[in-house]
């Protein structure tokens, strides 16, 4: 069942997108993005990392090829690409679990791992819809109550 459905118009809608989010994450949530290439999910990481760091020009690799980029903020955030990633075993390796412990975790590509990947998380589904994107947001209470509460969706 989809929480919510959010229309993103253009790039800076994106982008707002994920400071909103910013202000609804709490240590210990993941969030898996999926979506086709150039979907937007990098956008809104980006964005969401730069509003937790209160740094809008930091520097956001993509972790493509280290497949975590972690970033100890206030809360501190890790940034995974999945797409490389061939088995649970190695998602173990990457300290999933250690740095949901106090931080949150950003999850692209979630598809690789589906049944590593706890249960209780927010999941945002990135489609073309146009010159623009919709949005489905997918999770379960009260995780799915906070953000529909931040971000007045
Ligand atoms: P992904 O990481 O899913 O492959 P990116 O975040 O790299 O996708 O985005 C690909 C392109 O889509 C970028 O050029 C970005 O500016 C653009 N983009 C992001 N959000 C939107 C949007 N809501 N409407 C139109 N273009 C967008
Ligand atoms: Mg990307």
């Amino acid at each position: 069942m989809s929480v919510a459905t959010v229309h993103l118009a253009d790039e800076a809608e994106t982008i707002r997108f994920g400071e909103d989010m910013a202000r609804a994450v709490r240590p210990g949530d993941l969030i898996a993005l999926s979506g086709d290439l150039g979907a937007g999910k990098s956008t809104f990481a980006r964005a969401l990392i730069r509003a937790m760091a209160d740094d809008e020009f930091m520097e956001v690799p993509s972790p493509t090829f280290t497949l975590v980029q972690s970033y100890a903020l206030r809360i501190p955030i890790a940034h995974f690409d999945l797409y490389r990633v061939a088995d649970a075993a190695e998602l173990d390796e990457l300290g999933l679990e250690e740095a949901l412990e106090d931080g949150v975790c950003l999850v692209e590509w979630p598809e690789r791992a589906e049944d590593a990947l706890p249960a209780q998380r927010l999941t945002l589904r990135f489609l073309h819809h146009g010159d623009g994107r919709l949005v489905e947001i997918d999770g379960p209470e009260p995780l799915a109550a906070r953000v529909r509460r931040t971000l007045e969706i």
